[in-house]
């Protein structure tokens, strides 16, 4: 079962949000009522073009294959906001776009029109489906002036992607709505983010349940180091469950139990392997 089919078939109970990493800094949630937002998702390899920083992993779906209801992006960077995919996206009429204030003369480049986007500075908020969005404050310092994180809150449960930010919690902390259950942060420490120990200091301010790490391994340029973020998060943010996902990987989350399981995807068996602990894991049966 490829990822597309795994996500299109997961069903997700009330309490209960799906998510899965796309690699870089992209995950695609579900929700129980079957919505499907992408959260700057990476799925072409135009930085290799713009940049020349070549992706080291395949993107584990394509932009419509699942299609998402909602995609949003932190701020306009390609690898956020990828040029090349939106378009695809696009196609589908219902899909619909919500972005920090720069992402917007990107939407509009890509034909999508103000009728399917909404652009959202710190403390405003949309609602799509069963999912309301609210734009938090980040620091991604000069590269992206108008960068934002993204509360996404469904069925009571809020995933916090504190976007490309550096560690800022004065600006950060005052910002989010309430108590986050989820949290994504960037721990490559350059480009203006947030390395693995100020990604967990700042989870230790934050106080999610748990956190995962993303921005790392996608391009050798970029940096990040998950084993250092798995050493640390015990020390600097502890009682916070830190978690390394593989690119395609599922997590399912609820707000009774916490994490209620992990499955990596095995291509060549093609079967979906249960993972446990937040690195590699204990070995265990097909689930
Ligand atoms: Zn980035």
């Amino acid at each position: 079962m490829t990822p597309a089919e795994r996500i299109r078939r997961r069903s997700v109970a009330p309490g209960q949000v799906a998510l899965y990493h796309l690699g870089q800094a992209g995950f695609c949630l579900k929700t129980s009522a079957g919505t499907l937002i992408h959260l700057d998702a990476y799925l072409s390899d135009c930085c290799h073009r713009l940049f020349g920083f070549k992706r080291m992993s395949p993107p584990p779906v394509t932009p419509n294959e699942p299609a998402p209801d909602l995609v949003a992006s932190t701020h306009a960077h390609a690898d956020h906001l990828d040029p090349e995919a939106l378009p695809l996206f696009a196609r589908r009429p219902q899909t619909r776009f919500v972005g920090a204030p720069d992402c917007g003369p990107v939407y509009a480049s890509a034909g999508i029109g103000p009728e399917r986007t909404v652009l959202l500075e710190p403390g405003a908020a949309t609602r799509v489906a069963d999912v309301e969005l609210r734009a938090v404050d980040a620091d991604h310092g000069d590269l992206a002036p108008e960068a934002i994180g993204l509360c996404v809150t469904t069925g009571g449960i809020t995933v916090y992607h504190t976007g490309d930010t550096g560690y800022a919690p004065e600006r950060i902390c005052p910002s989010l709505p309430g108590p986050v259950e989820v949290m994504i942060a960037p721990i490559n420490g350059e480009f203006g983010n947030l390395n693995a120990e100020e990604a967990c200091r700042l989870a230790a301010q934050v106080r999610p349940r748990v956190l995962i790490a993303c921005h790392f391994w996608m391009f050798v340029e970029h940096g990040g180091d998950p084993r250092s973020f798995l050493a640390a998060a015990p020390h600097l943010a502890p009682g916070v469950t830190a978690v390394v996902m593989a690119p395609g990987e599922e997590l399912l989350y609820s707000s009774a139990d916490g994490i209620v399981g992990r499955w990596v995807p095995d291509r060549l068996a093609g079967t979906w392997q249960r993972t446990g602990a937040a690195g590699s894991g204990e070995p265990v049966a097909d689930g």
